[in-house]
This record gives structure tokens, C-alpha cells and sequence, in this order.
């Protein structure tokens, strides 16, 4: 198992492979009365959890685990809560919208990956796939929006910043003492063999705006984030850009996937991914719905059909 990595003074990180192509960074933030987690993991993340607390001495009497601080609802992200809830009594902390999928996990594995039941369907293969990647479901105990702080003694601040649209809330971290980010999935994945996944494009492109001013406007120091190792400043705008420009071509391919002939989303997805050399799976299947819909209120595509559009004039 990979060391414990101290990337400023309160911030620790472990890696964990979650697959060959996807890797998982786990957050600790310490302050002087108590500390912080910052996303739960997979279940299966655990022993690293464990570890993380263990190298940092949080858990103990004079460290305890106060925050389970959360940056958005999926999976990988919420795994060890109710463990730590129960163990720590730390609280359950998130943004209002991820409180269903927090709190319910059938809701929240329904919604992920049943959205179009009648394309990717229930039964044994899913479900084998994707129930033990799900604990049970924990009770929230605290919403928090843009600006709120937690503070956890000593000077350590840490902050909520708003960046909706890899999910419809999300929440990134930011912890004024060090000037350090913590991010969960506002900065997707984009070259794992499955797409990530965005729920909202627009709004998506927005964050990742957004993130570029506040890392001048705040003179961030440097970002840890779920899904990649953390970089200074310069170097995590230049993904920003990696990112955007990822968005603005899947778009494109998406788009060049809808003629004048009609095309149903289910070829429109398939085609996407064969494209751009992804395995078709649930996460593109909600991405590429979320396109088709910004194409519709733009009145570059029109629906003739159930799930069925095409290319208007
Ligand atoms: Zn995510």
C-alpha cells in the first residue's frame, strides 16, 4: 500500500489504484483541535482510510475526527461515512442536493445508473458490478453553501466553494491557512477508458471557469483533487484548459452523431463513445442526454420522435 503523502502541513493524502486507469487520492486536514476527511472513498477504501487517520494521528483523544466533509454524491466519494460516523461520531457534511444519494443508496445507485432502464437495464450483471461499490446509507448531518467555513483550531479554515455540473451540486474545498484546494470530480477524469461523466455541460464549464478565477483571486497555492495528483497552481490551470477543451470535442463528436436523419439517443451514444474510443456504459449514457438536451434549448436539434432527434435545417 502506497505511503501517507503530507502535501502541506494540515493536508495529508493516500493513493489508492480504484483500477489500473483510475486512481483515488484520500484527504486528511488536521487543525489544532480537530481534524477533517475530506470524501469517504469506496467501501473498499477502508484499510487506506485507516491507515490515513493512523500515520496522521487523527482519531485519537486529542485529534478527533470531527468532519466528514463531502464533495458530492457519487460512490467513490461516500464509502467509509457511516464507519466513521459510527466510530468517530464525526458529522456528515455536504451540499443540500447530495443529501438524497447520501442518505439513500438504492435512490442513489436508481438514479446513477438506471436513468434510461429501458437501454441499460437492471439485473444480476449491474448489480454485481455496482453493490459493493455502496455502503449503506448515512444520516447528513449538515448542508453547507458557498462561503461557509469549518473551522478546525489553529487558523485552519476550510472553505465551501460551489462547482455544480460533473453532478448537479458539488462542492470544492479550500483551506485558507495553506491556500490549498481540495477538489473532488469538478476537474473530471478524461483519459480513463470509460467517460467520467458530466450531468450538466454548461454549468460544468462554468466551474471550471470559475476554479481558474479563484485560484488567482485567492492565490491558491496548490490542489489536491479526487482523481488526480495534486499540482501548484500552474500546472493545475493548465488541465483546467485539458479539461475544457476535452468538453468542448466531446461535444463536437456528440453533435457531428445527429444528421437529418433521425438518430435515437441510444445510437447517438454509442456512437459517441465508439468515436472517441470509450466503453459505452450508464456515465456517458447520462452525459450524452445531458448534451442533446442543451442542443434542443439551442434549436440546433429538434425532437421527432421519442428519445429520437435530428439535425434542424
Ligand atoms: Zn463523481
Amino acid at each position: 500500500m502506497e505511503e501517507v503523502k503530507r502535501l502541506a502541513e494540515p493536508v495529508s493524502q493516500i493513493y489508492q489504484a480504484l483500477t489500473p486507469e483510475v486512481p483515488l487520492y484520500l484527504h486528511v486536514i488536521r487543525g489544532d483541535d480537530c481534524a477533517a476527511i475530506i470524501d469517504g472513498g469506496m467501501p473498499n477504501s477502508s484499510e487506506y482510510i485507516n491507515r490515513l487517520l493512523e500515520r496522521t494521528g487523527v482519531g485519537r483523544s486529542d485529534k478527533p475526527l470531527q468532519y466528514l466533509l463531502n464533495t458530492h454524491g457519487h460512490h467513490d466519494h461516500i464509502g467509509n461515512f457511516p464507519r466513521l460516523k459510527k466510530e468517530h461520531g464525526a458529522l456528515v457534511v455536504t451540499v443540500e442536493d447530495a443529501v438524497p444519494w447520501i442518505e439513500d443508496t438504492e435512490r442513489n445507485l436508481r438514479e446513477f445508473a438506471l436513468h434510461h432502464p429501458h437501454i441499460i437495464g437492471d439485473g444480476p450483471d449491474l448489480r454485481a458490478e455496482l453493490e459493493p461499490t455502496y455502503s449503506e446509507g448515512v444520516r447528513v448531518d449538515l448542508t453547507l453553501t458557498e462561503g461557509s467555513t469549518v473551522r478546525l483550531g489553529g487558523g485552519i479554515e476550510i472553505e465551501a466553494i460551489s462547482l455544480p455540473g460533473h453532478l448537479e451540486a458539488e462542492l470544492g474545498w479550500f483551506e485558507r491557512h495553506t491556500k490549498m484546494l481540495v477538489l473532488g470530480d469538478a476537474v473530471i477524469g478524461i483519459d480513463w477508458p470509460i467517460f467520467h461523466g458530466h450531468a450538466k455541460p454548461a454549468v460544468l464549464r462554468q466551474s471550471l471557469r470559475k476554479l481558474r478565477s479563484f485560484v488567482a483571486d485567492r492565490d491558491v497555492t496548490s490542489v489536491a483533487m479526487s482523481h488526480y495528483h495534486a499540482r501548484g497552481a500552474d500546472e493545475f490551470l493548465e488541465l483546467v484548459e485539458e479539461v475544457l477543451t476535452f468538453i468542448d470535442r466531446t461535444e463536437q463528436v456528440i453533435r457531428e452523431q445527429i444528421g437529418r436523419r433521425p438518430v435515437t439517443l441510444e445510437q447517438v451514444w454509442q456512437g459517441t463513445c465508439k468515436a472517441m474510443g470509450k466503453a459505452p456504459e450508464f456515465r456517458s449514457l447520462m452525459m450524452v442526454d445531458a448534451h442533446i438536451h442543451e442542443f434542443l434549448h439551442a434549436y440546433e436539434i429538434e425532437r421527432v420522435g421519442p428519445e429520437t432527434y435530428q439535425r434542424i435545417g
